[in-house]
């Protein structure tokens, strides 16, 4: 399922005897979802709040990376979680063992493969996001149409695990064209996975030149720091 942002044009139904009207306005005319991210991120930032939309295939280390986050930083500033995912809540209460008091909303998607800026909106009504800094949305575990639904976030973290394989920016070009960081995850498993890391970084530099590209193992804490550093610089400049 895809969306495009950029409808500019608007054709209404050929009335008999009339030129068929084509009107192109100038204003883009956004798609629904793409009016409702608007949304969001007026009220994001009304709340003070730097979001970060973070996608990956399902099993790259999403939630471990939340984890070790939200258990290493919660000390600096408040962090919230809107976790999205098909069928089970196992990421949520993963989330919340190791969270603390941080609030942390699960949205259960169902069939639905990617979240979309409506079902955050509402998941962000049911969480009490007051004194936060930084709320992260796990997206569901998908590299094709997550990419095209904006939420409203500030910035798009897309991970790659070294046990992916080096191709995964060619094969998904858009998740890691439209991503601003790119976290090459469970960076201690490389050598085991026969992970070619200068390969991939081409791939992905071929794909996105632009993306902030850091290696990191949530598992042992390998780069995380650069990772943390990284979230302070959002949260400050916020
Ligand atoms: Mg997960
Ligand atoms: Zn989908």
């Amino acid at each position: 399922m895809t969306q495009t942002n950029t409808p500019a044009t608007l054709t209404s139904p050929a009335t008999p005897g009339t030129a068929a009207a084509q009107v192109t306005i100038g204003q883009p005319i956004l798609s629904k979802n793409a009016q409702k991210a608007e949304e969001n991120r007026a009220d994001f930032q009304s709340r003070g709040l730097f979001v970060i939309n973070l996608l990956s295939s399902p099993g790259s280390g999403k939630t471990m990376l939340l984890q070790r986050t939200l258990a290493e930083l919660s000390g600096r500033w408040r962090m919230g979680v809107i976790v999205g995912d098909l069928q089970t809540d196992n990421d949520a209460r993963r989330l919340r063992a190791s969270a603390g008091d941080a609030p942390i909303d699960q949205i259960t998607t169902g069939t639905v493969c990617h979240l979309d800026a409506q079902m955050v909106a509402r998941s962000v009504a049911r969480l009490d996001l007051s004194e936060v800094r930084l709320l992260f949305i796990e997206n569901v575990g998908n590299l094709v149409c997550p990419a095209n639904y904006d939420l409203g976030e500030n910035i798009r973290v897309t991970l790659l695990s070294v046990t992916e394989g080096e191709d995964k920016p060619l094969k998904y070009p858009v998740i890691f064209k439209r991503a601003d960081v790119v976290l090459i995850n469970k960076i201690d498993m490389a050598q085991a996975a026969g992970f070619d890391r200068q390969l991939a970084l081409e791939n992905l530099r071929r794909i996105n030149p632009d993306a902030r590209v850091l290696e990191v193992s949530a598992r042992t804490g390998q780069g995380m720091d650069q990772w943390y550093e990284l979230l302070e610089s959002y949260v400050k400049r916020n």
